[in-house]
């Protein structure tokens, strides 16, 4: 018997549609998710200041998958995967792991449906990116507006990457976030800025967020409405309740919607 068989990974391909790229995965190992789920454990006991070191975890989890190609190098490092392709390779492992397609749970929206037992009806669907579209995914990275004083200021701005995700992790442990995170978020975006066509030489962060806490918010709206805008899955699920017989609309289209 050869027992290379069964040490050997399975590969699987999966095309990245932001980095319009294909690459070649392995699905999650026993070993691989025994640390992991010790973290996520950890996270849910203490709560705060856990998210960024299970972001960090998460990464290394996902360089592990992604399998280098014919030459050695790997295709992409989980750091810099876009938002959106880093949503659809997770589900992708998640389902070549556990060999399903992962379901994902909606509530009916009648408030009163099985109002008898106090509960309102659950449905589970299978996820699959084939049913979902990519939004944005063409768009101008410069964010531009004129100040009173005819000065231009064009800003160049970052794609919304992983490493972004994992800067900012506290974001997504603040039930409202401080204008602090806010701004600190919003500056990771920020590449490069002009201003009457010559560079800001100095970009350092603290620089980024001085800029950002003194813009007048009817220019940074154009830098919020542009991370906003930044290419993501929507799948808009129509189903009508069996309970209640209620119409219901459900869509997935922010990151935590895909923390399954
Ligand atoms: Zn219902």
């Amino acid at each position: 018997m050869n027992l290379d068989k069964l040490l050997q990974p399975e590969q699987y391909p999966l095309y990245l549609d932001v980095a319009s790229i294909n690459i070649n995965v392995r699905p999650y190992t026993h070993g691989d998710t025994k640390a992991f789920l010790e973290l996520v454990d950890d996270y849910k006991r203490k709560k705060k200041g856990g998210m960024q070191k299970l972001f960090i975890a998460q990464r290394n989890l996902l360089d592990n998958a992604i399998l280098p190609t014919a030459t050695g190098e790997k295709p992409i490092q989980a750091k810099d995967l876009h938002r959106a392709d880093y949503v659809k390779l997770l589900v992708f492992l998640k389902n070549i792991t556990h060999g399903e397609q992962t379901p994902i749970q909606f509530r009916c929206s009648n408030p009163k449906c099985e109002n008898e037992a106090k509960q309102r009806h659950i449905e589970t669907f299978p996820f699959d990116f084939q049913d979902c579209v990519l939004q944005n995914k063409e768009r101008n990275e410069i964010v531009e507006y004129t100040m009173q004083d005819n000065t231009n200021v064009k800003i160049k701005m970052k794609p919304y990457n992983f490493s972004i995700l994992i800067d900012n992790a506290d974001i997504f442990e603040a039930e409202v976030p401080s204008i602090e995170i806010l701004s600190k978020f919003h500056a990771s975006f920020i590449n490069e800025i002009k201003i009457n066509d010559e560079e800001v030489e100095d970009m350092s962060t603290a620089t980024k967020i001085k800029i950002l806490t003194n813009m007048v918010p009817k220019y940074k709206k154009s830098i919020v409405e542009y991370i906003d805008k930044e290419p993501m899955w929507k799948w808009n699920r129509k189903w009508e309740c069996p309970v209640c017989d209620a119409k219901n609309e459900a869509t997935l289209e922010s990151i935590s919607d895909f923390f399954l």
